[in-house]
């Protein structure tokens, strides 16, 4: 007899998230997540936030404490991990030896770091931030009056380097690109972002490669060396005591391409979260989906995305598919600055600012062909859904209009009586 469960792989965000979505739209069958962290699914964004400077317990970050996903009848199964997956029998082999049955199979196995290679990352007071684990290891070396070298000037970099700087550590971050934020924000914009961090003295060397992290024994012998300095390319060496290497990640796709689904930059999933492979669907950082508003395939690795996109796949597998289709957005805080984006970075776009972020609040619309496709406030986040609406219905907007502050956005977007996009209206998000 086939199975009725509903099988989750990956207890992370987007894991948690579907499971709950789950019993919420009132599924009574059997519902097992599973992941190979001993944590119960949490959310990672305080990690590099609040967490490092201890304004919030790790454990605050949890979705639902433990006992909550029993309540839930969501059988939670942690430490384990998904080994391989056999769809012709529809089960899936895990590391501790056991076989389990599905009857749909959902894979959120998300994302890993990048790690930065030919170097000795192995060395004391050498980090990557993924898990609640690295945010308690580097927790204890944000020590002040400390040098942290930052490598990649990315979100997980910035973010680092304004907790490091908040907690009274010298802060250089060294990024290979010209640029800061390269992959999500246009130069100018962030451009804007390295001006707020070296205000607050944070220190960069952009357009450097990294070729070696240095160590010495401390007096201990080899066991416990620690890093001293990160050796430039250019021959430069940047004395450090803690180093956090920050250099993007790569996507969990390997369970998912064992079992014949197709791949590329993540597990392609139609608009409603079916992967190739009949009865397995994935959600959250690991697939590249197609967004019926930008029309194209995306990967996205955020929050919003972890938690909707679950949840849409989750109804989708017991209900009538609905497409997930939500204009990307994302958040920073930065040095007490709150960063907030919405739409698509294109390469040719126009960048028309209201307010100077100098003053502590304005916006930085990116704009092609008189439409917007993103928007970027700086601590006016209140603003944010007046974009999404301008984004989403292709209004046509005057630069001059954009950037006087005096005209309300809100008003703007109440002028933005297009439907919402459809695949062809949307092709020029
Ligand atoms: P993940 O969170 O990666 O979870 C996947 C889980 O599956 C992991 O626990 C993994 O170990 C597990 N797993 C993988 N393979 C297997 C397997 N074979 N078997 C069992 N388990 C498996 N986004 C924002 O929008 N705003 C922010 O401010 C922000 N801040 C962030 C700060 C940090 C420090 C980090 C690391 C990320 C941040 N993000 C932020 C990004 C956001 O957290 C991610 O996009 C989100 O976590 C993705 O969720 P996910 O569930 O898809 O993947
Ligand atoms: P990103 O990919 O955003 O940034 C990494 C940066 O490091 C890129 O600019 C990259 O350049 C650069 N880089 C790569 N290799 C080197 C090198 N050898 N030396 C110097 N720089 C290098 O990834 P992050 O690590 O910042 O973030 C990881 C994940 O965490 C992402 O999923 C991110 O979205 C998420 N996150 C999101 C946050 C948010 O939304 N607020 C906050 C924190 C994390 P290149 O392009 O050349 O590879």
């Amino acid at each position: 007899m086939s199975s009725s469960r509903i099988l989750i792989i990956g207890a992370g965000q987007a894991g948690g998230r579907a499971a709950e979505a789950l019993r919420v739209a009132g599924f009574t069958g059997p519902v097992t997540l599973v992941g190979d962290e001993m944590e119960p699914p949490y959310e990672r964004p305080a990690l590099s936030k609040e967490v490092l400077l201890g304004a919030a317990a790790p454990e605050s970050t949890y979705i639902h404490p433990r006992e909550q996903w029993r309540a839930k009848d969501v059988e939670l199964i942690c430490g384990v991990r998904a080994e391989a997956i056999a769809p012709g029998s529809r089960s899936v082999m895990f590391s501790d030896g056991t076989r389990l049955d599905y009857g749909q199979l959902i894979l959120a196995t998300g994302s890993r770091v990048r790690p930065l290679i030919g170097v000795d990352d192995t060395l004391g007071g050498v980090h990557y931030l993924r898990t609640i684990d690295d945010a308690k290891r580097l927790t204890r070396d944000l020590v002040p009056g400390k040098r942290v070298v930052v490598i990649g000037g990315g979100f997980i970099g910035l973010e680092v380097a304004s907790s490091a700087s908040k907690l009274g550590l010298s802060v250089t971050v060294v990024e290979r690109q010209p640029a800061l934020l390269e992959r999500a924000l246009p130069a100018d914009i962030a451009a804007a972002v390295e001006r707020l961090h070296r205000e607050q003295g944070v220190e960069f060397r952009l357009g450097a490669g990294v070729s070696a992290l240095v160590g010495s024994a401390n007096g201990n012998g080899n066991a416990n060396r620690r890093v001293t300095a990160v050796g430039l390319s250019d021959g430069a060496e940047l004395p450090a005591d803690v180093v956090v290497i920050g250099i993007g990640i790569i996507p969990n796709t390997e369970i998912a391409e064992g079992a014949g689904a197709e791949s590329a930059d993540g597990v392609v999933t139609d608009e409603f979260g079916r992967t190739s492979v009949e009865g397995v669907w994935a959600a959250g950082d690991v697939t590249s989906h197609y967004n019926p508003l930008l029309g194209r395939r995306v990967r996205l690795e955020s929050w919003q995305n972890a938690q909707n996109q679950a949840i849409a796949v989750a109804k989708n597998v017991i209900g009538p598919p609905v497409a997930y289709a939500e204009v990307p957005w994302f958040w920073s805080d930065q040095h007490g600055v709150n960063i907030q984006m919405v739409g698509m970075a294109q390469p040719g776009a126009v960048t028309v600012w209201r307010g100077d972020p100098a003053s502590g609040r304005a916006m930085a619309f990116s704009v092609v062909d008189a439409r917007i496709v993103c928007a970027t406030a700086f601590n006016a986040g209140g603003e944010i859904r007046f974009a999404r609406k301008l984004i989403e219905s292709h209004t046509p907007v005057d630069a001059g209009v954009l950037s006087d502050a005096s005209r309300k956005l809100k008003d703007l977007a109440g002028r933005a009586d297009r439907p919402i996009a459809t695949h062809d209206a949307a092709a020029a998000v």
